[in-house]
């Protein structure tokens, strides 16, 4: 069991935005009486290399009583429908399908009927693109200014209030100054070392040069990783047999038009893919691949041929793909990328650790800062179940036809995880349904992708066979398909 209702002091280590995140959510939920302190290494950089948000993102910055309007203006955020695909299926530059946020007063997505949305099958049965189903797709295509989709989001049409492209450095700089207004202390030194008592809680950090007591530590020191992992000695799951990339080279691009673009795109290349995040004055870029198979200067003259022009390379990271089993130890839970770490493919990172510290706020409200061994071990049976989700949503986007490289046949050649060939064999006779997509949700947590987010994605790759939309199609009661041959006769103008 773990007592938090009379902490003296919580401690966040690290100052990325899982540290301000976490910051702020302390400060909110205990009493000025406790203190919350963050303690950043300032010669150890925080990773920002242009990020993207999930849907969840403003949901995140409500909750800590962010104005979306002031987060927007004092970070440059620019706002982000989704992503583009390029490539994917090996018809290279004109080869592009959307995958698209949209939620409720959408009517493809308003009718769900056993299980399916029947115009959404409708529309694989008949070989139509999904993403034009999307209101504002037609603003979106063309990177309609900012201000025209603001008015076009307060029209309600959209059914969500879609997400943010932004820079992380200017995203950690506006929460810091938010939250030291609101009372959180900033300590700028480095964690040496975790001192524990005889059952494994921590009771103190050593920081250089100072001794500092808490009571519950969040651990946000990005790939520093130094309490789940350094300390506590956290099992690893690793992603590695079924996601081929260990690299990400991150470069700036100039920007690419007048306006930003409104969705993150993603092109597949000869040995990964290249993401290119649009921001207010520049293009954040980057090459994920695997250096089984290409090579950092390789890459870089692979880019450079793309896109016509140079490319200044920040520098190449390595990583491993995969997450810590338990990310909740004792008194301290490791956030962010201190947590995991898998490629941006669907910018997964900052959305889960807000989902995160959502389920930890539930826990710490509904269990009045008492919670129990059982719960914790949920919490991380929930955050596995999350990370699972998302290595099989990113590997459906691998499940492609694209096989004109040594890396792509590679890719086609390597296991598929045992849950997602499930669901591939499911998907061979209908499309995704909620039931496919619950196992991957803990008790309490909120799914990071949903039936909508599969859909997009395998129908483009062909992983949706029209004839299983079809068959799907075809068990719907006659009244219900003379609805949906009227809607495709409406769609194809007939
Ligand atoms: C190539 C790439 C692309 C990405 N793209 C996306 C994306 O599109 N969307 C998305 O959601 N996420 C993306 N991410 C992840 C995203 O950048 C991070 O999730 C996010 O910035 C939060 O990072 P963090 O706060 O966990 O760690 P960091 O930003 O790395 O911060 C770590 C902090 O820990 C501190 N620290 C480390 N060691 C110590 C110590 N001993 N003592 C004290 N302090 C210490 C450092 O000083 C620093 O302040 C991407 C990551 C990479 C690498």
């Amino acid at each position: 069991m773990l007592d938090l209702t009379n902490p003296k002091r919580i401690a966040i280590i690290g100052g990325g935005t899982a540290g301000w995140f976490a910051a702020l959510t302390f400060r909110r939920l205990f009493s000025p009486a406790v203190e919350v302190t963050l303690i950043e290494a300032p010669e150890i950089p925080i990773i920002g290399v242009g990020e993207g948000g999930l849907i969840n993102l403003v949901d995140g910055l409500i909750r800590n009583n962010i104005a979306i309007d002031d987060f927007i203006q004092s970070t440059g955020a620019t706002y982000k429908f989704g992503f583009l695909y390029e490539g994917w299926r090996g018809g290279g530059r004109e080869d592009v399908f959307y995958h698209l946020f949209g939620g409720a007063n959408i009517p493809e997505f308003e009718w769900l009927q056993d299980g399916c949305f029947p115009l959404l099958s409708a529309r694989i049965a008949a070989g139509l693109p999904l993403h034009s189903c999307i209101p504002f797709f037609e603003a979106i295509a063309r990177h309609a200014p900012q201000a025209e989709m603001r008015e076009l989001l307060l029209t309600g049409k959209y059914g969500r209030p879609a997400s943010f492209h932004f820079d992380a450095h200017r995203v950690a700089t506006f929460l810091r100054t938010t939250a030291q207004a609101r009372g959180v202390v900033h300590r700028s030194a480095r964690v040496e070392q975790f001192i524990l008592d005889e059952q494994g809680y921590t009771r103190t950090l050593r920081l250089d040069g100072d001794m500092l007591e808490v009571d519950f530590v969040i651990d946000a020191s990005g790939l520093a990783r130094i309490g789940i992992d350094k300390t506590y000695h956290a099992p690893w799951c690793s992603f590695a047999d079924f996601l081929l990339p260990d690299s990400a080279m991150p470069f700036h691009l100039p920007k690419a038009q007048e306006n930003p673009a409104l969705v993150t795109r993603s092109t597949s290349m000869r040995s990964g893919w290249m993401w290119q995040i649009p921001l207010q004055e520049r293009v954040g870029g980057g090459y994920v691949f695997s250096s089984q198979h290409t090579d950092a200067a390789t890459a870089q003259a692979e880019v450079e041929a793309y896109l016509g022009h140079r490319v200044e390379p920040k520098r190449v990271l390595r990583y491993n793909a995969g997450y810590f089993e338990k990310v909740w130890i004792n008194n301290v839970m490791a956030l962010g990328l201190a947590s995991g770490f898998v490629e941006p493919l669907e910018a997964t990172s900052i959305g889960l650790m807000l989902e995160q510290l959502r389920n930890l706020e539930r826990l710490l409200a509904n269990g009045g800062g008492i919670i129990s061994g059982r719960a914790i071990d949920e919490f991380n049976t929930g955050i596995s179940k999350s990370w699972t989700g998302i290595r099989d949503f990113l590997r459906l986007h691998y499940d492609c036809p694209r096989d004109d490289t040594p890396f792509w046949r590679d890719v086609a050649a390597s296991p598929l995880p045992r849950d997602y060939a499930e669901l591939w064999q499911c998907f061979q006779r209908r499309t995704p349904r909620m039931c496919d997509i619950e196992p991957y949700e803990g008790s309490g947590w909120q799914g990071i992708f949903y039936m909508i987010n599969w859909i997009f994605v395998a129908a483009p790759l062909g992983v949706i066979p029209p004839a299983a939309a079809l068959a799907e199609l075809n068990r719907l009661p006659s009244a219900d398909r003379i609805k949906v041959n009227a809607y495709l006769k409406q769609v194809m103008g007939g």
